[in-house]
Formats: structure tokens, sequence, C-alpha cells
């Protein structure tokens, strides 16, 4: 007997829908685009528990005659494509003709539809899978998709689905991106009966954004428009350089109309901001991508969410160039970078004028064979990066816990150990970490050296094209610095720390009995504060200051809903929050430590967490995470010129803190490089 079989329809929808519906916001994305497709001027979502109980959608677009009603739910059946050639230039959202039969197959469906020439409507029942019902139904023009009881026959599916919190969220994350994607079109969402997000058809993008973000958010975007027609438009708002996220939640990214999770315009954006921005802060962006039909392959995933570019390359040039010009015409790029970036070429030192540039090709970094010494120690943006390497922090999968960005301070957790390379004129180990994180950085620290006229600068290996490592041959090979300098654990730890001075006005170097410390002044400093406000809390003594004009701040309709928990919270450590009408609020006052400029960041990243922790990420209780940030927030910066009398101050609390060899997030504090290293490394012992 034959071991294969085919199989029935029914359980290829379920299959099929294992893919396409991954939780109640996949099943609202198709519902959502059938009704743009279908030409609506307005849809109304709604939803209760978190979208397991009931998912509507009501739209007033095209509707479908009584044969199409019962046709929509065959897998495969579509009105969109044709012919395999069509496939080539999909203008519409849908085309695969598989989301109503998948979803049919794993929930109970109604289906009530009417087309504008047909007296009476159609009312179509399908339940997992089975065609129950077809009548003649009341509804004006357009249609109406209930969903109930969605994996009512997949026990094993609906045990993946998160809390109603965090179905919740990914609903209002997806309706947000349709309504800012479709300005024209009206969208209502109702949670539980309650209206959480409502916005009258709008002129434009901008208009649209100001309905769902409130005007504040608006007053920090910058208009991107830029790219060109055969490769990429891009279009839409970035926001200014103070407006910071530590996760990717406030960038709505579009291809053609439709919502995109890619790691590609992600780094695009990144990388438009570098060295604007520091490591783990992000900027908001809403951005529009046109690209020829033909330059973009939709039909990568079953979900549409990813695409593929025939041009990807090109088509990050454009992104990042298009941000970096809207970011250069409000002045916040040196025109020295902008200048070195259209031209694809990287330079190392500036304004000696003896700087050679190599020419970097689109995807690939290089970095000179050599350079003289600048006094002026600088960050240097590369212009592109390796394409093989990947970025730090790409967007998550939607279920991933979320990312690094939380456990991510602003300073990168690399640079001390890359800034001792420096001293020790050593290139660093190939570890993928590392590679990572200059990334990210982007850094290339200059060597310099007092007496020595003509100096390599230290670059990290992963920024050097094969033909740069040739070049950097002809230095003698040196001993990896990684493997010299550690951390220092909690018992090592001596009372006898010593401050010498500081190495890039950011680490403190100290000797103790044991030899050269590295101290990162901002995560020393981060825990002496952290500790300061754990204490301050428990004790509900938190001392706070209030603020000459209140700040105010406007919360997106999914943060809006869980305002009221946090603000309690915040109170407790010297925040002074007041609800004003709609989705405003007012800071009236902040914890005493915290500069008041950072008021309104601080309250961004504690809305975030709490939205990713509503996504699904692992994280600890609500109070860390929020002493933490503010320690982050409060705490000396990097690139801070410090006394040694303050550098004392700082080792002296630190050693009384908790734990002074780590920082909140778990990143090392204190660096060493014992006094055996140094004698083997001078060949002494
Ligand atoms: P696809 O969108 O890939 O074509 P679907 O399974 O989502 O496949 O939908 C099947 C078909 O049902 C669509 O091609 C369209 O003709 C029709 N349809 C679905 N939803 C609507 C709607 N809201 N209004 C009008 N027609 C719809
Ligand atoms: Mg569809």
């Amino acid at each position: 007997m034959s071991k294969i079989r085919v199989l029935s329809d029914q359980l290829a929808n379920q299959i099929a829908a294992g893919e396409v519906v991954e939780r109640p916001a996949s099943v609202a994305k198709e519902l959502v685009e059938n009704s743009i497709d279908a030409g609506a001027r307005r849809i109304t979502v709604e939803v209760e528990a978190g979208g397991r109980k009931l998912l509507r959608v009501m739209d007033d677009g095209e509707g479908m005659t009584r044969d199409d009603a019962v046709l929509a739910f065959e897998r495969h059946a579509t009105s969109k494509i044709k012919s395999a050639t069509d496939l080539d230039a999909i203008s519409t959202l849908g085309f695969r003709g598989e989301a109503l039969a998948s979803i049919a197959s794993v929930a109970r469906v109604e289906l009530v539809t009417k087309t504008e020439d047909v007296p009476a409507a159609t009312r179509v029942l399908v339940e997992g899978g089975r065609m129950r019902d077809v009548k003649d139904a009341a509804h004006p023009k357009g249609t109406t998709i209930t969903v109930r009881d969605l994996f009512f026959n997949v026990p094993a599916r609906r045990k993946f689905l998160r809390s109603e919190a965090t179905e919740s969220f990914h609903l209002t994350n997806l309706v947000t991106h349709y309504a800012l994607a479709h300005p024209e079109i009206a969208f209502t969402l109702l949670n539980n009966g309650r209206e959480v997000l409502r916005a009258a058809p709008a002129a434009d993008l901008r208009e649209r954004a100001y309905q769902i973000f409130g005007g504040e958010f608006l007053e920090n975007l910058l208009e991107v428009g830029g790219g060109h027609s055969q490769v990429a438009r891009v279009r839409g708002y970035v926001s200014a350089p103070r407006e910071r996220r530590t996760s990717r939640d406030a960038q709505y990214l579009f291809i053609n109309g439709r919502y995109v999770r890619d790691r590609l315009l992600g780094r695009a954006l990144s990388d438009g901001y570098r060295s604007i921005l520091p490591n783990g802060v992000y900027p908001a962006a809403l951005l529009f991508l046109e690209i020829p039909l033909a330059e973009v392959d939709v039909n990568v995933h079953p979900a549409k969410t990813e695409v593929r570019f025939r041009r990807a390359a090109a088509v990050a040039d454009a992104v990042r160039e298009a941000v970096r010009d809207a970011l250069a015409s409000a002045g916040y790029t040196r025109p020295i970078e902008a200048v070195y970036e259209t031209i694809g070429t990287t330079p190392l030192v500036e304004d000696d004028g003896s700087q050679q540039v190599a020419t970097a090709d689109e995807t690939e970094t290089t970095r000179p064979a050599e350079s003289s010494i600048s006094d002026i120690t600088r960050e240097i943006v590369p212009p592109t990066r390796q394409g093989s390497i990947e970025f730090g922090f790409a967007q998550p999968a939607d279920d991933e816990p979320f990312p690094e960005a939380l456990k991510q301070p602003l300073t990168s957790k690399g640079n001390t150990a890359r800034d001792l390379d420096a001293i020790l004129r050593h290139t660093q180990s190939e570890s993928p970490e590392a590679a990572t994180d200059v990334e990210r950085t982007g850094t290339v620290v200059p060597f310099r050296q007092s007496g020595v006229e003509n100096s390599v600068p230290v670059v990290n290996e992963a920024q050097q094209t094969p033909q740069a490592t040739h070049s950097k041959s002809a230095l003698p090979p040196l001993a990896s610095a990684s493997n010299l300098v550690r951390e220092v654990p909690l018992e090592a730890i001596s009372a006898n720390i010593r401050p010498l001075g500081q190495l890039e006005e950011s680490y403190i170097i100290a000797t103790d009995d044991e030899g050269l410390l590295l101290i990162d002044q901002h995560v020393a400093h981060e825990r002496i504060l952290f500790d300061k406000y754990r204490r301050l809390e428990s004790s509900r003594s938190a001392e706070s200051q209030n603020l000459l004009m209140p700040e105010t701040f406007d919360l997106t309709p999914a943060q809006a809903a869980t305002f009221d928990s946090v603000a309690e919270e915040l109170e407790t450590y010297g925040f002074g929050l007041m609800r004003l009408s709609g989705r405003t609020v007012a800071i009236r006052a902040v914890p005493a430590d915290l500069p008041a400029g950072e008021a309104r960041n601080m309250l961004a990243e504690v809305l975030e967490t709490v939205d990713s922790e509503k996504r699904g990420a692992a994280r600890a209780t609500l109070r860390d995470e929020i002493a933490a940030r503010l320690a982050c927030r409060a705490a000396i910066k990097i690139n801070t010129p410090l006394a040694l009398e303050k550098m004392r101050w700082l080792i002296d609390r630190l050693l009384l803190t908790s734990s002074p060899t780590t920082c909140p997030h778990g990143r090392p504090v204190i660096l060493r490089l014992t006094t055996r290293d140094i004698e083997k490394g001078f060949h002494r012992s």
C-alpha cells in the first residue's frame, strides 16, 4: 500500500493557517488588507478578549456577490491575480487567496457582504473549515467578517496565545500601522467596547499622524523625501535626535503601502543616524517606500510581512541617504560626513590634509591603508556596512522575547575593551559580538601617542575589507587585548582603588594592588543611582523636583491603555504626572537627580518597556526596570570630563553598592589588566 496520500482540503487549510494565522492580530491584518483591497473608505475593527473570543472587521468596500462570497473560502480563491505573470507586479495587498480559507479552518467565521447592485446581502457561515449556511441577510454595501473562537478546534495553537493584554497590543499596533498607511480611510478600533482609536479621513500622512500620536510627537519630526523612482522613493517622517526610543516600536515602515517587518530597512534607518544617536537608542520613524512593483517580491512569506528586494543595497542606500538628508537639512549632521557619505568614502582623520581615502563599493566598508595622527580623536562614520554582518538589534520576530534593546543601556559594552585596544595597539578579536558592536557604533579609534609620527589607526577587523587586512599585514602581529582585559569578579575587588585619569573622557583609568583598572564612568554611576533609587523607593521617600513648566507628553493609543498602572509606579520614584484631556499627559515633577530634559524620554522608555512586556518580553519587575532606566538617564554620561575628586567619589560610592562590578542590566562596570599580564606582554615574566 502506498504510504503517501493527498491531504484533505480541510487539513491543508489548517496547515496553511499555521503560517498565516499566528495570532489574532494576523487575522486582523488579513481582514483589514482585504477591506483596503476592496476599496473601503471606512474600516471598523472590533475585538473582544484580545481577539480570541471575537474579532470583527467591517468595511464599506465593494462587497462580494453570493457566488464570490462562497468561493472566497476556497483555498487559492482570489480575485486579485489570474496568472503567474501577475505575480511580477502585485498592486493589491492580498493575492494568495489563502487568508479566508485558512482563518475559516481554525475559527467560526461569519461573512456578511453586499455589492452595490444587488437587493439583498449574503450571509455565509463557516466553522472549522465546514460551510454551515448560506442565506440572505441585511447589510449595506460592503463586508463584515466576524471571526469567533479562534483556534477552537486546534487546542495546541490556542495554548500559544499570549495574555489578552499582549494580543490587544498587537492588534492596536496593527490597526495603527494600517491607519498610518491609509490616511484617506477612516479607521476605528474598539477593544471590549471601548474606543481605542478613531481617525476620520485625513488629507495626508501628517494629519493622520497627528490624529494618532498627537501634536507633540509631530513637532519632533523631520520630513523625509528622497530616493529615486527606479529604486525606491522614500517619504515620511523621522524623529529629531532628541526623541529617543529604546526599541524599534515607534518605527513604522511600509513598502508600497504594505506594513512590513524588514531588517534591511531598520538597519538603513539606523545608519542614517550613525554618530547622531547613541547605541541602543532608536529614532521614531514613519517611512513609506515606493518601489517599482517589479523590483520587490512580496510573495516570500504566507503572511506577506517579509519582502525581497531585487536590489537590496540600493534600497538601503536610498533610505539611509534620505534620512541623512533630512537630518542634514535640519542641521543635525556635520557637513564633512555628508560629503563623504554621498561619495561613498570613509574619512579616517580630519583636517590634516594628508588623509588617504579609500573608495567603498556599495556594501563594503573600507579603511585607508594608513593615515597620520590627528590630534582630535573623534568618531568617524563609515558610510555603509558590510552586508554580511547582522545588525545587533534587528527588529524582533513578533513573539521573540523583547530584545537586547531593553538590556542595552546607552553606552556600548564593547567600548572599554576596544579603547584599551587603542592603548595597546591591538586589533581586536573577531568574535561575532565584537563585530556586531562595531557595526553598531561604527567607531574607529585613531591611535594617539605623543611623539610618534606615522601611526596607524586602530580599526576593528570587522570593518576591514580583504585588501585592507592585507595592507595591515605590514604591522607586527600583536596579542589580543580581549584575552588580557577581564571583568573583575566581585570577590577580587579591593577597596584600594586609585584613579589616575580618564580615557576618552568616558572611562576612569585607575590602579589597585592587582594592576590597571578601567571603570566605565556611566555604568558605575548607574549602579550607584540604581541602588539609591531602589532604596528610596522601598522607603517611599523619593525626592522630587517640581518643573517650572510642566512638560506634556502624548500617549499612543496603546500606551494610553496602560498609562495609569505605570503612572503609579513612576510616582513612587518622584514623578508627578497628570492625565490631561484625551491621550495627553503632563509631567509636573521629576525625581531629584533626573535632568528635567530627560523626563519625557524617561516616560517614553518606561511606556515602551510596558509595551514590550505585553509583546511577551521577559523582564524584571517594572519597579526594577524603572529604577534602572532612571539611573541610566540620570547618570554621568560618557564623554564627560571628570575631576580627580569626582572620580574618587564615584569609586568610593561604587564600592558601597550592592554589586560594584555589574550594572543593573548586567554589564561589567570594571575591567582589569593585571600587572602580571602587563609584564607578560612586555616579555618581562
Ligand atoms: P486574497 O486577499 O489573497 O485574494 P483572501 O482569502 O484574503 O485572498 O480573500 C479571497 C477573496 O475574497 C479576495 O480575493 C476578494 O475577492 C474577496 N474578499 C475578501 N475580503 C473581502 C472584502 N472585505 N471585500 C470584498 N471582497 C473581499
Ligand atoms: Mg486577502
